[in-house]
């Protein structure tokens, strides 16, 4: 019998949401929209996408998400990417972002420079078996300055790492989401272990 697929929430208040829902939705996996604090009881995977983490932080502030988030990312499986990766980490290098502290890492908002930096650099990846050429689009991506003993990193872009794990949390600096293949989505649906170490 094939295993059950989990249900993949996507943080939808804002940034680039609705293109992680079409590519869960190519590779047949159900994804909900999150944008209320009850949404997450409905929810057993989430996503959280590029966008800016300071709007992120004042709308979760908001709606009065914040509690039902935190204690949702201390257990279930969750991806950061970009804005999402800067709220995952543990330390930023900006007082209006909110970091939760669920990765060991510290990052630098912007940390390549305005958006005119921006780019897009081939890598190629392997997870799980399967290796794959991407291009990894940076857009105002967060660089890392930190990591802790305990984070995995799974991709490099340069020096820099640009795709960590730890326990149950995926970050990654790009988009993801853009990069023209469903390989990482798949491998956070179906693969990535809450007691990832
Ligand atoms: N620079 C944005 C931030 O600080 C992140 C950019 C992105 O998600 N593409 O939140």
């Amino acid at each position: 019998m094939k295993d059950r697929v989990p249900v993949v929430g996507v943080l939808a208040l804002q940034g680039d949401y609705q293109k992680h829902l079409e590519i869960l939705d190519s590779i047949d996996v159900r994804g909900v929209e999150v944008r209320l604090a009850e949404d997450f009881d409905r929810v057993e995977r989430l996503i959280i996408p590029g966008g800016e983490s300071t709007v992120m932080t004042e709308l979760l502030g908001r709606l009065r998400m914040e509690d039902k988030l935190a204690s949702f990312v201390s257990k279930q499986p969750v991806w950061g990417t970009c804005a999402g990766m800067i709220l995952l980490a543990s330390g930023v290098n900006d007082r209006s972002v909110k970091t939760l502290g669920a990765i060991d890492i510290a990052v630098d908002r912007n940390g390549y420079g305005r958006q005119v930096f921006s780019t897009v650099a081939p890598a190629t990846l392997a997870l799980n078996g399967h290796r794959e050429s991407l291009d990894l689009v940076f857009i105002r991506a967060p660089r890392v300055t930190r990591v802790g003993e305990g984070v995995t990193t799974l991709l490099k872009c340069g020096d820099d790492p640009v795709l960590l794990a730890q326990n149950n949390v995926l970050v990654s600096a790009f988009h993801p989401e853009l990069t023209g293949s469903a390989l990482l989505h798949d491998y956070f649906a179906r693969k990535f272990a809450a007691d990832f170490s």
